[in-house]
């Protein structure tokens, strides 16, 4: 099965993605986390990566495209894949819808978190990372999944891992601009969803994402099989 998400930063994307991969098995590839893994380990994408990331611009799209294509390729995808943060802009939609087509791989869903980016602002501001798995999500103002106390210390509900927040997701002027870019319906995120959208093949699944994490979750596992 392989699915794209979309949905603004603060939407709950990730956390969804998450309890997709877990219930279907496939892989949830997100383009942020790659990045960021890479800005961890100091490898050379990870460098040319962090001076966008920081400010709240996309990655070129000649470092961030081939990255995707060549991700979905490995063997851990083999069962389906849900893909996370690609594509962002409309380039980078039509240059996958393309690569699909010739590849000869099929996307079964579009699906599509609908938040109102005020909301979606404020829920930015309180998510934390877990260091140890980027699929543990961790939220200060969401009781289903925030983080616990320790000696002190918030750590990561699930792991007790520590927990990280993003520069990016401290910086008001980042995520304007991380939000100009999704809410843009001529070359942004809303551009690349109706790439995806005017597609014959994909079912497409709209969820109202102001709801509760086990609502949004229900919502979608009611047009999956
Ligand atoms: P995210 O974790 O999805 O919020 O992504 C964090 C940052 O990584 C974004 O603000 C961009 O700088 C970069 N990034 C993630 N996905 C993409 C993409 N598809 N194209 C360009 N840059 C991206």
């Amino acid at each position: 099965m392989n699915i794209l998400t979309f949905g603004p930063n603060g939407s709950g994307k990730g956390t969804q993605g998450a309890i997709i991969k877990q219930k279907y098995n496939i892989a949830h590839i997100e383009s942020g986390a790659i990045f960021r893994k890479n800005i961890g380990e100091g490898t050379e994408l990870g460098l040319k990566a962090k001076e966008f990331i920081d400010k709240g611009d996309l990655v070129p799209d000649d470092i961030t495209i081939p990255m995707i294509l060549n991700r979905l390729k490995e063997d851990d995808c083999e069962n389906g894949w849900l893909l996370d943060g690609f594509p962002r802009n409309k380039v980078q939609a039509e240059t996958l819808a393309k690569a699909l087509k010739d590849e000869g791989m099929d996307l079964d869903y579009v699906l599509e978190i609908v938040l109102d980016r005020d909301i979606a602002k404020l829920r930015i501001m309180g998510r934390r990372l877990c260091v140890n798995d980027n699929n543990h999500p961790n939220h200060i103002a969401f009781d289903a999944i925030k983080p616990v106390e320790k000696e002190g210390k918030l750590v990561c509900r699930v792991c007790g891992g520590d927990l990280l927040t993003r520069p990016d997701d401290q910086d008001e002027e980042a995520i304007n601009k991380r939000h100009n870019i999704y809410y843009d319906d001529t070359t942004g995120t809303m551009a690349a969803v109706a790439v995806f959208k005017s597609l014959e093949g994909p079912k497409v699944i709209s969820v109202d994402g102001t709801s509760s994490i086990g609502e949004v979750s229900e919502a979608i596992m009611k047009e999956l099989p």
